[in-house]
């Protein structure tokens, strides 16, 4: 097995100005693939201090992967440095050049001539193109060792990594394994008590690897397979799925990307119902993301953000003697916003938000304290009672995951 080194080029690293994701997500890539990482650099955007660096990783390591210091300004210096310590020649690479030709061009913007440094490559270097932005990535091999270039901006990384260095690394490593990897989404159900009904199979199996991860949105379990093709891997999962599911399939509500809310809008859909929403403390944040979904119109009315006391009552005709007797933050205050939602915005299902998020408490209730109700028109209003928890942001956003998980139930 070969030892591999991460280094990420940049000051701003070095400031602690931003964290060095790129060398964890590159890490958590690599392990999936059974690649093993020896090193994690960082180094600023110093030549000197750049090729002292590369020095040293092309001494202990066997490849070599850097991020950053591609891009068209003085301080991207990634280049130049390795240049010092190979001799390679560079030479500009015409595709990228009529690439970057062709954005300036249709940008209407005029082309500073360092932007032409991002075009330039190793010669004989493997170009890997940027289907996401401007510098192109190199995979190339300097005396026995191989070396990765690729842009510092993580969105262009990934996609260079995943498309077109992964596939090569593979190669080299000579494993012929693939790991495929599904995670399993739950909704209503701790993370405690998922592991403590799953606990023996997660640690019976080991093909594929079970394991629990707390999410912002509910908990998640992460199956990863290992086999020499990828029916086999999906075969091996969808065993281990079928007996977690046997268990605990009632609070599953999708797997790997799905979100909750999709499967919320699915529901409604289904049932051909339009929902309103009456939001105090959540400003809205509930209503935005049903509304993120394409065709949202198929069931969202819309949302009033009902802030201000004179909101609720103006607005959605909240009586004053309710918050007068029972304040905003109420059972009684809830279950009418819900109600009133419904009228207002001609929906069948209501829903509202009313709480207290902090920092301080209000109406003699504490902070946490927030109120849930669902009224369904012509039948019944429901109203639950929950004390979240956490800081401001936490207790809104717990709270329309809650909405959520309510409507899905
Ligand atoms: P480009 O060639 O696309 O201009 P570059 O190779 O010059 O990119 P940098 O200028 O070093 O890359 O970084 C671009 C941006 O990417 C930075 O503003 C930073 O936010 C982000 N970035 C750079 N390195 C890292 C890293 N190691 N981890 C996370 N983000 C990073
Ligand atoms: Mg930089």
């Amino acid at each position: 097995q070969f030892k591999t080194e991460i280094i990420a080029v940049g000051t701003e690293l070095l400031l602690g100005q931003i964290a060095n994701t790129n060398a964890q997500w590159i890490s958590k890539e690599l392990a999936l693939y059974g690649i093993n990482v020896f090193y994690h650099g960082v180094v600023g955007d110093n030549l000197k201090r750049v090729e002292d660096t590369f020095v040293q990783a092309q001494e202990r390591s066997d490849v070599i992967i850097v991020t950053g210091g591609l891009g068209p300004t003085d301080d991207d210096l990634t280049r130049e440095a390795f240049q010092r310590l190979s001799n390679l020649e560079i030479i500009e690479h015409n595709l990228s050049m009529e690439k970057i030709e062709a954005y300036f061009q249709k940008q209407q913007t005029k082309m500073t001539p360092n932007n032409r440094k991002q075009a330039r490559i190793f010669k004989d270097s493997d170009v890997i193109e940027n289907e996401v932005g401007m510098a192109p990535g190199m995979i190339l091999s300097y005396q026995d060792k191989t070396w990765v270039f690729l842009p510092g901006v993580p969105k262009e990384m990934k996609h260079m990594l995943s498309q077109k260095v992964l596939p090569y690394l593979k190669t080299l490593s000579g494993e012929d394994t693939i790991i495929k990897s599904t995670m399993l989404k739950f909704i209503g159900i701790g993370e405690a008590h998922l592991e403590d009904e799953l606990s023996d199979i997660i640690h019976q199996q080991s093909n594929p690897t079970i394991a629990p991860l707390a999410q912002n949105e509910g908990v998640a379990i992460r199956l990863t397979a290992k086999a020499s093709s990828p029916k086999e891997a999906e075969e091996l999962i969808d065993q281990a799925k079928i007996e977690i599911l046997k268990r605990v399939g009632s609070f599953c509500y999708g797997v790997d990307d799905q979100k909750l809310e999709e499967k919320v809008f699915q529901l409604l859909k289904q049932q051909e119902l339009h929902l309103a929403a009456a939001e105090s403390f959540t400003g809205g944040m509930f209503t935005e993301k049903l509304i993120s979904i394409p065709g949202a119109s198929e069931v969202c009315r819309g949302g009033i953000v009902c802030y201000d006391k004179k909101v609720k009552t103006d607005v959605l005709n909240i009586s004053t003697e309710t918050i007068f007797e029972y304040g905003t933050v109420s059972k009684e205050c809830a279950k009418e916003m819900a109600i009133n939602s419904c009228h207002v915005m001609d929906a069948d299902l209501g829903i509202s938000f009313t709480g207290v998020a902090g920092p301080k408490e209000e109406e003699g209730k504490p902070v946490g304290t927030v109120f849930i109700a669902i009224h369904r028109k012509n039948k019944d209003t429901v109203v639950e009672n929950y004390s979240f928890f956490g800081d401001r942001q936490t207790i809104r956003r717990r709270a329309i995951l809650k909405g959520y998980e309510l409507l899905y139930n």
